[in-house]
């Protein structure tokens, strides 16, 4: 059903000397060749089991660098528009201006490398329409899943507008009070035509007056309602879940994914790990949050809050790895201090202050990303019969990770085997 009509590259392409990064984990393959035809990948190896190609194939060269998976965003929201304030997010822009930037932020993720990506939650439903705009190859950006407004208990994180302002959440979340009201919401985004739904169990940081980072935001009735119904419908559940309650709520409802998921206790890992429910921790965003909140204006308390956050985020992250479950790399950008454009910076973090490997790291990025979309059938690894959603770097990512952060580094940015962004999208005029 999610199967994507964006166009295809016609005939072959062989992609050679470089390492293949495959988005499994298995070690590099040195002196590797990929062959895509028709768009999808024939072959990815050693050169020295190529198979024979027809002599007008096309050839990029990887210049002794990397060939590896398209990475994939696993919570972006893309109508964030950098914002210092969380207010601004709601109501500062109407759904036209909204709009056009959610589709500059779409172009944007794909040049730096993301051939796909998840939404976190979006203004209004311009999710929906960006990712119709890209599979119809209107409107360069990553293949995306869209989860369009966000659900959240009245008096929760999300329902910031006090009262006497006489104005809700419209464009960006809608607000329940009880399982009726959130039965209500999801019904109203069956509609909308999401694949997600993306709710608030939990408060945050960011929020410390009456809903931080341990405060409950829905209750657990809330939650089981909003899985009912959209599984009936055949919509997935994740959710914001920092509180250690809140996460276990989310597993006993039912929720598909866990966002952030940052005090899970061992009862909570416990239930992640039985149903294999991936987590996404999105750590960078705390730690720009710690490194530039102040120059932004953040209250000490809150930094203090996000410290503890990275923290709790990063032991959670480590020990669901180590247990063997699964973890997606997004990074909720779009603030101030953690803008778009600096997605790829999440896996550094991981690699140099969580300590996962740069092949796990990768992994999570590409693979995992994907099964998070419900595709990993079509992409996220390099592998025969998969789409060729492939990034060529200028160099070693292994070696050193913040390569990824440089768009300059990059050769081809491909999707389906079309080359849509990096050096080689230049020169020819295309980007
Ligand atoms: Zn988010």
């Amino acid at each position: 059903m999610w199967g994507s009509p964006m166009k295809l590259a016609s005939g072959y392409t062989v992609i050679a000397n470089g390492q293949i990064v495959d988005g499994t984990g298995a070690p590099p393959v040195r002196d590797g060749v990929v062959v895509v035809n028709d768009g999808k990948i024939a072959y990815a190896g050693s050169v020295v089991r190529q198979p024979a190609v027809p002599p007008d194939a096309k050839r990029i060269d990887a210049r002794g660098g990397t060939i590896m998976p398209g990475l994939v965003e696993a919570h972006f929201h893309p109508t964030y528009f950098n914002v210092a304030a969380l207010e601004d997010l709601d109501i500062k822009y109407p759904a036209e201006y909204a709009s056009l930037l959610a589709a500059a932020n779409a172009r944007l993720a794909l040049e730096c490398g993301y051939t796909a990506a998840r939404s976190g939650g979006s203004l209004f439903n311009i999710d929906v329409w960006l990712k119709k705009a890209i599979e119809k190859d209107i409107h360069l950006g990553p293949r995306l899943a869209a989860s369009g407004r966000e659900i959240c208990g009245a008096g929760g994180m999300m329902d910031w507008n006090p009262d006497f302002r006489k104005i809700g959440m419209e464009g960006l979340v809608m607000l329940v009070n009880g399982p009726d009201e959130a039965r209500t919401a999801v019904r109203r985004l069956v509609k909308d035509g999401v694949e997600w739904v993306k709710t608030y169990p939990t408060g945050d940081a960011a929020t410390p007056d009456t809903n931080d980072h341990h405060t409950l935001c829905m209750t657990f009735e809330e939650m089981y309602a909003v899985v009912g119904t959209a599984h009936n419908h055949k919509l997935k559940v994740t959710g914001h879940c920092r509180a250690t309650e809140g996460i276990k709520n989310a597993l006993k409802a039912g929720y598909d994914t866990i966002e952030h998921g940052t005090f899970i206790d061992d009862e909570g890992l416990e239930m992640l790990l039985k149903r294999d429910v991936p987590c996404v921790p999105a750590l960078q965003f705390e730690q720009a949050s710690i490194e530039l909140g102040r120059e932004f204006g953040l209250p000490q308390r809150v930094i203090d809050a996000h410290q503890e956050t990275l923290e709790g985020g990063a032991e959670s992250a480590r020990r669901i790895l180590r247990a063997g479950g699964r973890l997606g790399m997004g990074g909720d950008y779009g603030f101030a201090w953690n803008p778009h454009g600096d997605y790829a910076k999440e896996l550094t973090f991981f690699v140099k202050y969580v300590g996962f490997s740069p092949l796990e790291t990768i992994k999570c990025a590409t693979k995992f990303g994907a099964e998070i979309m419900g595709r990993g059938d079509e992409f996220g690894t390099l592998e025969a019969g998969k789409l060729a959603d492939i990034l060529v770097v200028d160099g070693d990512v292994v070696a050193d990770m913040s390569l990824l952060e440089h768009r300059s580094q990059f050769i081809a940015v491909m999707q389906g085997g079309i080359i849509k962004a990096g050096e080689l999208a230049r020169a020819t005029g295309l980007a």
